[in-house]
């Protein structure tokens, strides 16, 4: 089983008392970005892009506190940024604990055997290390050679000291289908929790905006490799948001369902797009336009969104909303095979990697901050 049965148990019994409460928007998992710094600088992400004086704030623990009591959620997602750069980063992970939140500490694992004894193994906390392919796509993906051998030595330090470990994948166009299932197979024999799979987002910041995928691409992507699943890959996501992005479902962004809470304030009105801040969560879910955003809404930003953050929190609701939604979750994770003659023959086709048909992007960063955060 991916998820233990204790913190399936917390979000299932949080999610029904909302229900009854008759919450018409409530959050799932608080994003909770303590500092947009990194040790990297990859061509698909929009954090890094910030100036010099940005990229140098960051949150204090009190304020991480502060945010993760008024969302209220039973799950804390901590991105960034790369939050092991943050000098406090072992009391803010202290204080969740403490609050018995279940932290995912999402980490490109460069600085995590470093830094690894700021943290106590906890069925509260795991690693969510983010490794986008094998070793040449993942390189490829951040921008560093070696990042890869890197990761997987991190992630091999943190299952051998009993952290849960999981992976977070971020998948682009021009990803190989069955490149990423032998990637599974990596991560299933490191001895990861589980895996988790998102498509990107365009961010407007990023400067590689030629690889982003439409959603008929996503669908067939992961279609090809999620179909004809083996038995032992295991994911740390709602089985529902796969069938999702496997084109077997159809589901409306829930924007309110992953809020961001960062230096600038509640980011208004999801983790992907930036329309202003609000000062408290309350604010954020009374004065945010949620009508303006969403596939249905027309807004352009959204037309090719399919990503976690604005949709595993609607296969979640689906799930405890409804016998229908429980039943086809509970389906989905007894008869994960998804045998489909189709899928298997997507495998054979070819594909042109990303790297294959463009140059690396050279991103520009501030020379200081990329030479302080790499120290
Ligand atoms: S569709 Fe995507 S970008 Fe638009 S509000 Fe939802 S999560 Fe944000």
């Amino acid at each position: 089983m991916a998820v233990p049965i204790s913190q399936g148990w917390t979000v299932a019994t949080y999610v029904l008392k909302q229900k009854i409460k008759g919450r018409k928007r409530y959050p799932l998992v608080l994003m909770l970005e303590p500092l947009f710094r990194c040790n990297l600088a990859c061509a698909g992400c929009g954090k890094i892009q910030y100036p010099a004086h940005v990229l140098k704030m960051q949150l204090t623990p009190e304020e991480c506190f502060k945010a993760a009591e008024e969302c209220g959620t039973p799950m804390i997602s901590i991105p960034g940024g790369e939050p092991l750069l943050h000098p406090q980063i072992g009391e803010i992970v202290e204080g969740l604990v403490a609050r018995k939140k279940y932290i995912y500490l999402c980490t490109n694992a460069l600085l995590l055997k470093q830094k690894i004894d700021l943290f106590k193994p906890s069925k509260y906390l795991t690693f969510s290390v983010h490794m986008d392919g094998q070793r040449e796509h993942h390189d490829f993906s951040v921008c560093q050679e070696g990042g890869y051998d890197q990761a997987r030595e991190g992630i091999k330090e943190a299952v051998s000291r009993g952290f849960r470990v999981t992976t977070n994948t971020t998948l682009f166009d021009g990803a190989d289908p069955k490149s990423v299932r032998a990637f599974f197979d990596e991560m299933m024999d490191l001895g990861v929790e589980g895996m988790m799979l998102s498509p990107g987002y365009s961010y407007d910041k990023a400067p590689d905006q030629s690889h982003f995928l439409g959603k008929a691409r996503t669908r067939r992507l992961f279609r090809a490799m999620l179909s004809n699943r083996k038995k032992n890959w295991k994911f740390n996501q709602s089985f529902l948001f796969l069938e999702f992005l496997m084109g077997r479902r159809d589901y409306s962004c829930t924007p309110w369902g992953m809020p961001t809470y960062n230096v600038f304030g509640w980011q208004k009105p999801c983790y992907l797009l930036q329309d202003g801040y609000a000062d408290t969560f309350s604010e954020l879910l009374a004065a945010t336009e949620w009508g303006k955003y969403g596939t249905e809404s027309g807004n352009p930003k959204c037309a090719n969104c399919m990503v976690h953050s604005g949709y595993e929190a609607s296969a979640v609701n689906d799930t405890f909303g409804s016998l229908r939604g429980l039943w086809g979750e509970a389906k989905a994770r007894l008869f994960s095979g998804y045998q489909d003659q189709a899928a298997l023959r997507l495998l054979d086709e070819p594909t042109r990697p990303v790297h294959a048909f463009d140059p690396l992007v050279q991103i520009e960063t501030d020379n200081q901050v990329a030479e302080e955060t790499r120290a």
